[in-house]
């Protein structure tokens, strides 16, 4: 595993309640990648708002724009936004010039939302370079302690079982808003995690 990415998500969530201090609590925090997705991200807005559940939201750039609507009702509902690059490439894989590209387009999609800078590399790969990078131009770099692995070809009981067991307070777990299965996830995940006090 990429070293910077192994520090990184020790220090998720302390690094994420610097960010975004109104998160910090006992809860776990909800974070979805990817999207937004005209579908998936929708309906994943319909059951948080059921529950009454803020998450944080790193979307593609290129997403966002396409989906402006649902960027905006994200946004509308109390939920936090953060910058998963324009075209969610790996970033290492760049040159400087590049990188620096992939960060930057994603937040003029998303600034005239948002005034904070929270940043999600793909995959949770990063290097050095684009670490100085973000840091210089004061983006909070946030990963996750919990991965839900919504994303493979698991069934939804066995990622619920694995949830259920591991998740524990101040985690941050990652889901995927553009994934058919996240929203079956988590149908059966958060009324567990409510009543056992894992989310208020
Ligand atoms: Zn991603």
């Amino acid at each position: 595993m990429n070293i910077y990415r192994k520090i990184l998500c020790l220090l998720s969530y302390r690094l994420m309640a610097k960010a975004m201090p109104d998160l910090a609590s006992k809860d776990i925090i909800l974070t979805f990648d990817d999207g937004p997705h005209p579908i998936y991200t929708e309906k994943i807005l319909d059951l948080l708002k059921s529950h009454d559940i803020k998450a944080v939201f790193f979307v593609v750039g290129k997403n966002a724009q396409e989906n402006n609507a649902t960027l905006s009702r994200i946004i509308a509902e109390g939920h936090k936004v953060g910058n998963h690059t324009y075209s969610h490439i790996e970033i290492t894989s760049l040159d400087k010039a590049s990188q620096n590209d992939q960060i930057d387009k994603c937040q003029n999609v998303i600034s005239s939302y948002v005034k904070y800078k929270i940043f999600r590399p793909p995959m949770g790969i990063v290097s050095i370079r684009s670490i100085i990078y973000l840091i210089k131009h004061h983006y909070h770099i946030i990963l996750w302690n919990i991965d839900s692995k919504d994303y493979s070809s698991l069934s939804c009981t066995t990622i619920v079982d694995k949830l259920r067991e591991r998740v524990k307070k101040k985690n941050i777990v990652l889901f995927h808003d553009d994934s058919a299965l996240c929203y079956d996830v988590l149908e059966q995940i958060i009324p567990f995690w409510r009543s056992n006090g894992l989310i208020l």
